[in-house]
């Protein structure tokens, strides 16, 4: 029998064996926090090690991408793919590019990604990649050099039933579409090996929507549970990307007044608030001109530009949409001290550990990253399967799906956190984290030893 050890144990294994790699360690404590109590009492779990096998990636692959810029020069990043685990199907996980990204980084998103696919009951395992290129001020030619020069590496290591790559920070249409392409040259295969792609060539409709929309949903679903709503409400929304967008979309939709949107120089302030019509000047400004979020304030008279991050502005909900740690222990108080009564996650790990504290602590709602933004990889997969059988579904079935999946994963995560919260409400932290874990468990459980 195998020992059960304590979360500092733990912890102290995965600091020493993988060293350097602090957001792999915040990643990995949130979800050992809740998992070594649950399995205390479950001794297969601890005979087989199966936690600690899910936090050892099945393989890292690094590389060098070479390309030219527009002035001749040879120019040298790095990327990678970490392939985190395809117990319950094929690695599955955006591409960020962006001068962040490490091995660390990868590493957390990866970690996150297989519970964030398990939840959503489809067959796709865990894996991201990326790049530490930087694609801002780039020209569409330097864009379109990387890209091709990323995937002639990455395209050995990928396929439709081995691992799909899609978006994440800095991979959007345009390097979807890039990759895609090239993939497609390499290999003379047209296959559904990316997500994410055009609907010219085999993208699904609904999915650059599903990420924000579904984030929106899975606020609404924890709202019924106590009879609250986003009408009337006012919404704090950092990020002005694909997923900020589209939350900022739903909310306006159900009726909410969203206040803010923000990118990595400041955020803007607008009191009357973010309606459709702003929102289609916004979707132009940063996809087709790539503007900064600034100049919303010189357009729309009464919004106000500031440097840093959203949180001091009073709102009722928060749906942070940036980053990882966008929200400190502080940022966290404030938010909670100016009436905010629930925060849904659009972007992954945005709350530092201290932060989630304060939520939980304050008995607000909380719906944690790898459930509250599944709806994305959610609409990925519905896209491997349009792809698998060769048609495109409508955009009322697949409306219909996402906000079925959104609630069906609301629920999951209710199934194992009612109760376990302050003053006997649901924690959907220890619910999304159990949620995940078990069907990848028993997966393992059944593969035996590897
Ligand atoms: P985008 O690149 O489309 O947008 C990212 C936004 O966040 C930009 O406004 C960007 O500002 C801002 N941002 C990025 N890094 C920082 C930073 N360090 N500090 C402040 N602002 C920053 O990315 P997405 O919208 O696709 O992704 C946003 C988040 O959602 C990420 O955490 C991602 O992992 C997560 N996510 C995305 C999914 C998807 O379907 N796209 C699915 C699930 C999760 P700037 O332009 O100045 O860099």
């Amino acid at each position: 029998m195998m020992e059960v050890v304590s979360l500092e144990q733990f912890m102290a294994g995965i600091e020493k064996r993988n060293p350097g790699e602090p957001e792999f360690h915040q990643a990995v404590h949130e979800v050992a926090a809740t998992i070594l109590p649950y399995i205390a009492d479950k001794p297969i779990y601890h005979d087989m090690q199966i936690l600690e096998r899910m936090t050892e990636p099945d393989r890292i692959v690094s590389f060098r991408v070479c390309w030219e810029d527009d002035d001749g020069n040879v120019r040298v990043n790095r990327g990678w793919r970490v392939q985190f685990n395809n117990s319950i199907g094929p690695y599955k996980g955006g591409c960020r590019f962006h001068p962040s990204v490490n091995q660390s980084v990868l590493k957390f998103l990866g970690f996150e990604q297989q519970f964030k696919n398990s939840l959503t009951g489809l067959p796709m395992g865990g894996g991201k990649g990326g790049a530490n290129f930087n694609p801002k001020g780039k020209s569409n030619n330097e864009v379109m050099r990387f890209c091709q020069s990323f995937m002639t590496e990455l395209c050995r290591h990928i396929g439709p039933n081995i691992d799909v790559p899609a978006g994440d920070i800095g991979v959007g249409a345009r390097e979807i579409g890039y990759m895609f392409g090239q993939y497609k040259r390499l290999t003379n295969k047209f296959e559904g090996v990316l997500t994410g792609k055009g609907l010219e060539f085999g993208g699904s409709l609904i999915r650059a929507e599903a990420t924000g929309y579904g984030a929106v949903y899975f606020l609404q679903c924890m709202l019924d549970r106590i009879n609250g709503s986003l009408d009337g409400a006012t919404v704090a929304i950092s990020g002005s990307g694909n997923v900020a967008t589209f939350a900022v979309e739903k909310c306006a939709q159900l009726g909410a007044k969203v206040l803010t949107m923000s990118d990595s120089s400041g955020y803007i302030h607008d009191p009357a608030g973010i309606d459709a019509g702003k929102l289609e000047w916004i979707k132009e400004l940063k996809n087709v001109r790539r503007g900064r979020i600034s100049e919303y304030a010189e357009q729309f008279p009464g919004a106000t530009f500031h440097a840093g991050r959203p949180w001091a502005v009073a709102c009722d909900y928060a749906i942070p949409c940036a980053t990882q740690n966008e929200i400190d222990e502080g940022e966290a108080k404030l938010l909670v001290r100016n009436g905010c009564k629930g925060i849904s996650e659009g972007a992954n790990m945005p709350t530092e550990v201290a932060g989630i504290n304060v939520f939980q602590d304050a008995g607000i709602l909380y719906g944690p990253s790898k459930a509250a933004n599944a709806g994305g990889v959610a609409v990925s997969g519905m896209e491997m399967s349009q792809n698998s059988v060769r048609v495109s579904w409508s955009e009322e079935e697949l409306q219909k799906l996402l906000l079925e999946t959104m609630q069906r994963i609301h629920d999951r995560c209710f199934r194992y956190g009612e109760g376990k919260g302050k003053d006997g409400r649901c924690d959907y932290l220890l619910g999304a984290n159990i949620g995940g874990f078990v069907k990848i468990a028993d997966a393992m459980l059944a593969y035996g030893v590897q």
